[in-house]
């Protein structure tokens, strides 16, 4: 395998530079690349390194139907129900079923999680009718990265560029002559070293997270700008459900501290949500209380704030020992101490933040996209596992199950693939419509992306109405507009540029998406349209870069 890092010319490289081309290092990029290197040789690109990812900072744990009184069927239930009429039960059956040997995998190769005698330790947490999380204290994702890394690093099959930004896929796409042909994929342009290159790939898997960083408050990392998701659109990938924004209901809320989630495990251990005044209020709201499903304690999170004319709740976990609070959520505790809060004795100030994206680019249990030879797995990929609203900790489980299945669907295509790529005008493609040039022109890129984060947390958050939708959307275009040219320019090698544009394009789909279905379900809720309509809307919103949303059958 020729490697990229000394291989930055496209023009004059031919063949290919690796079979598998994996981009994420967070747990679906790190599952498939596993599972690709069976087979094939596999190049592992991140945009900073190889721990940094939304994986990384997951806290409580992997729902998986492995305790004694649960079953495969208990586990669909939830997840379809949290769902909310729009699960893809095929893709939900394959991931509940195989979540139990990956997740048993894991424990093989040495994940250390909490144990109760012969058995995981399973937790609770909303919507789930079993205790069935596993979990490490409240750093699960760390010690699912660590294992699934120290295997990638042991792996000689597998190449690692850290801090390599992929900007847009390379396609044949400009080669057709009708929009209707398959286009296919041979790998990504990328920022490496400061320099444009091309790595030339017989398959590509798309596994780069989420993108909570478009909006202004979010348990998200930096990472999450949600490049994926708008590199696969403009090279004409289909986008399904985006309008579905999953709000995490308690990310802390303190002067001076990061946003950093606090856990549902939390209240799934008891903690309790109370307003300004000191009343308990979910009960209120609804029978499960604090384990309702996230978008209702959110909204009612929400509602609270609004009536007590305040800018947090707060949760209460102080009835718990000291002991317990120090093995089941040492992060949490060692984070907010670290900020001068003691979550055994105080309350802890928190409120909603952009959490999970259920949407995404459209795949099938085989993770294809409609692109030939582009596979997608994770947070950035949509099976429709997840509907319209993600039951807890299925996350994990759906990058495990799913990445491994992108890992050897990838390695397999990559088999039948030729010895070497088409010639294709790969440095004309780079960024067609991708990028902006901050050299020709004055913008503030960062004052492009408070822009698009204020006008989405105002309008395209936890309550949505039509009218607040249209003004975003008039925001977003003009903001394009005003971009002009610069648009499709591509002389800067600015990572924060090429995300800037990455989020305009994001929240561009995200509304347009919220504007097309006018009822309320999961986590899309209108104000104008406050009920669920299973008649007009049991059916999907498919976005794509060249026309407008699309209603499609389940
Ligand atoms: C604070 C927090 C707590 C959570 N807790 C849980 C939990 O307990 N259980 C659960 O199931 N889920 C949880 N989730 C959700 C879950 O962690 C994520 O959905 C899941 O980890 C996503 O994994 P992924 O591999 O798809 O993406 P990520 O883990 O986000 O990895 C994406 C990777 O892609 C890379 N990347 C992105 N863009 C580019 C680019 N342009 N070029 C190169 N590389 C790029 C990133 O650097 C990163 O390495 C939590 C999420 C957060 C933020």
């Amino acid at each position: 395998m020729e490697n990229p890092k000394t291989a930055m010319n496209p023009e004059v490289r031919s063949g290919w530079d690796t079979d598998v081309l994996i981009i994420g290092s967070g747990a679906a990029g790190l599952r498939a690349a596993l599972a690709a290197s069976e087979h094939a040789n596999v190049t592992l690109i991140t945009k900073t390194t190889l721990t940094e990812s939304n994986t990384h900072y997951a806290q409580g744990g992997i729902a998986v139907a492995m305790n004694l009184d649960d079953t495969i069927a208990l586990h669909i239930k939830d997840t379809c129900v949290a769902g909310a009429g729009l699960c893809d039960v095929v893709a939900v059956e394959m991931m509940v079923s195989e979540g139990i040997p990956r997740v048993a995998e894991l424990l093989d190769w040495g994940a250390n999680f909490d144990w109760e005698g012969t058995l995981p330790r399973f937790t609770q947490e909303a919507a789930h009718s079993r205790r069935r999380i596993v979990h490490k204290g409240d750093a699960t994702g760390r010690e699912t990265t660590d294992v699934l890394i120290q295997r990638v690093r042991n792996t000689e099959r597998i190449h690692v560029l850290q801090n390599a930004f992929a900007i847009d896929l390379i396609t044949d796409a400009a080669l057709k002559e009708s929009s209707q042909e398959l286009i296919t994929c041979y790998g990504i342009i990328a920022i490496v070293e400061e320099q444009i290159v091309s790595i030339r790939a017989k398959a590509t898997i798309l596994a780069t997270g989420g993108l909570g960083r478009v909006y202004p408050c979010t348990s998200n990392p930096q990472i999450a700008t949600g490049d994926g998701f708008a590199a696969a659109w403009r090279a004409g990938c289909e986008m399904i459900d985006m309008e579905f924004v999953q709000f995490h209901p308690t990310t802390l809320f303190l002067d001076g501290a990061p946003n950093f989630l606090i856990s549902e495990a939390v209240r799934g251990e008891g903690g309790t949500l109370l307003n300004i005044r000191g009343e308990r209020f979910m009960e209120k709201y609804h029978e499960k209380g604090e384990l309702a499903p996230r978008d209702i304690v959110s909204r009612s999170i929400q509602n609270e704030m609004h009536l007590t004319q305040f800018p947090c709740v707060y949760l209460d976990i102080t009835h718990k020992t000291t002991d317990f609070i120090q093995e089941r959520f040492p992060t949490i505790s060692a984070t907010t101490k670290h900020y001068g809060l003691d979550i055994n004795v105080d309350l802890i100030p928190v409120r909603p933040g952009a959490h999970f994206m259920m949407g995404g680019i459209r795949t099938n249990t085989d993770t294809q996209t409609n692109i030939d030879g582009l596979y997608a797995c994770g947070e950035v990929a949509c099976t429709g596992v997840h509907g319209a609203n993600r039951l807890a900790s299925n996350s994990l489980l759906e990058c495990l199950v799913y990445g491994a299945r992108a890992g050897r669907n990838a390695a397999n295509f990559a088999s039948t693939q030729p010895a070497g790529p088409p010639d294709l005008p790969i440095l004309s493609n780079v960024g067609a419509s991708a990028t902006l040039s901050t050299e020709t022109a004055e913008i503030d890129i960062e004052e492009i992306k408070s822009a698009i984060r204020e006008t989405l947390w105002e309008n395209v958050s936890i309550e949505r109405t039509g009218e607040g939708l249209q003004n975003t959307l008039a925001v977003l275009q003009g903001i394009t507009e005003s971009l002009g040219d610069m648009v499709t320019c591509s002389e800067t090698k600015d990572v924060s540029t090429f995300e800037t544009l990455n989020m305009l394009n994001v929240a561009l789909m995200i509304t347009q998406s919220a504007l097309a279905r006018t009822e309320s379900r999961g986590a899309h809720y209108r104000f104008d349209f406050p009920t669920r309509d299973d008649l007009k809307w049991q059916r999907r919103i498919l976005i794509t870069r060249d026309n407008p949303p699309e209603i499609v059958p389940l």
